[in-house]
């Protein structure tokens, strides 16, 4: 069993040394547990705060632990009386082949419908995790309505392209914010989006003047820093602000100043909501059959960047904060069955 466990808590960027690799045993379950083998592993900007001390929604991973990561697996060998060999199931298994949930482990599992709706990657898309937070910070947070402006940051990556799509399908006209020509393309050209600027190119607050002429109704910020005050500079009276996640301060080694433009959200009565995913569960169906239509109605589409093989983690990771790929980035660990 290959895994990869938190070596070193990073100091600035991840570097591959701060995992370790190992092989272990392939473990059996012990009564009421599963042994589950990964096919997918999800990676996600969260796991560079897991691997921090910062005060976070979840405990940090600690050293010397495998690292926590969100997969899609197949159950091999069950010892659950509510799980069998073969259930497709998706959890926070981490990054390994295989790994021992349910019963006294401590993973929890969520068991994905059979038969499937769509492709089992979708689940590590649009129907996981990622279409979730779009959904729900969009449509509860934002409150989008017919005919108002929506901007979305990192909006080439997995949780943005969804927001944008979201949003059209509510009405709304659509900015995306993203790091090159080719992702604007994608958003704008295959996406439906109205508008996508190239955040490294130009001067963003003229090019947000210019996508959004009757200013900014719902910003949903996936980034934090030099683009949310850019965003402040343009937002309507009693716009709302999704906070969803600050991915340009992850990596920062000092507390991160800003935003300057914050008077802004006294002038104009705007409505700035953190959330986590997790306080959703019980209301993922909702996503899960909102989403599915959409999916199956052409009206969402979504591109997922697969790197094959556990042992290229450490490294594929880095993808998230160089904005070198194009959706949701996942690990293919093994075949699907
Ligand atoms: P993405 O697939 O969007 O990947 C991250 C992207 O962020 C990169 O591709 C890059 O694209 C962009 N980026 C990286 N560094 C910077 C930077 N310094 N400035 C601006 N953009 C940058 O990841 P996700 O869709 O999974 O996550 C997006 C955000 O949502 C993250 O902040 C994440 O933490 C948050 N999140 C929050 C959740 C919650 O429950 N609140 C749940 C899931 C995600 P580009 O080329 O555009 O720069």
């Amino acid at each position: 069993n290959r895994q990869f466990l938190l070596a070193a808590r990073p100091v600035g960027d991840i570097k591959e040394s701060d995992f370790e690799y190992r092989e272990e045993p392939i473990p059996s379950p012990k009564d009421d547990e599963v042994l589950v083998r990964t096919i997918y592993l999800s990676l996600d900007p969260t796991n560079r705060i897991w691997m921090s001390d910062m005060e976070q929604y979840m405990p940090p991973v600690e050293i010397g632990e495998v690292m926590r990561g969100g997969i899609i697996g197949v159950v091999e060998e069950s010892k659950n009386p509510n799980f069998k060999k073969g259930d497709l199931v998706s959890g926070l298994l981490g990054w390994q082949d295989y790994a021992i949930a349910l019963g006294s482990s401590g993973f929890s599992l969520t068991r994905l419908p059979n038969p499937l709706p769509c492709p089992l990657n979708a689940f590590t898309g649009p129907l996981g995790a990622t279409g979730f937070t779009a959904y729900f910070g969009l449509l509860d947070i934002g409150q989008p309505k017919v005919g108002e402006t929506v901007v979305v940051s990192a909006a080439g990556g997995a949780v943005g392209s969804i927001v944008g799509q979201i949003a059209k399908i509510k009405g709304c006209r659509v900015v995306g914010i993203t790091g090159s020509d080719e992702k604007c393309r994608w958003l704008t050209e295959e996406l439906g989006f109205d508008a996508a600027i190239n955040y490294k190119t130009g001067d963003l607050e003229k090019a947000l003047a210019q996508a959004c002429p009757n200013g900014i109704d719902v910003y949903f910020d996936n980034v934090g820093g030099i683009i949310l005050d850019a965003v402040l500079t343009k937002i309507n009276l009693r716009a709302r602000l999704p906070l969803c996640g600050l991915i340009s301060t992850y990596n920062a080694s000092k507390p991160v100043p800003g935003p300057y433009n914050y008077s802004q959200i006294l002038m104009k009565r705007a409505l700035v909501q953190g959330f986590i995913i997790l306080d959703y569960i019980p209301r993922f169906h909702e996503a899960i059959a909102e989403i599915g239509k959409w999916l199956n109605q052409g009206q969402i589409k979504y591109a997922l960047e697969i790197v094959e093989g556990l042992e290229n983690a450490p490294k594929a990771i880095l993808k998230l904060f160089d904005g070198n790929k194009k959706g949701k980035l996942v690990i293919k660990v093994s075949n699907e069955p």
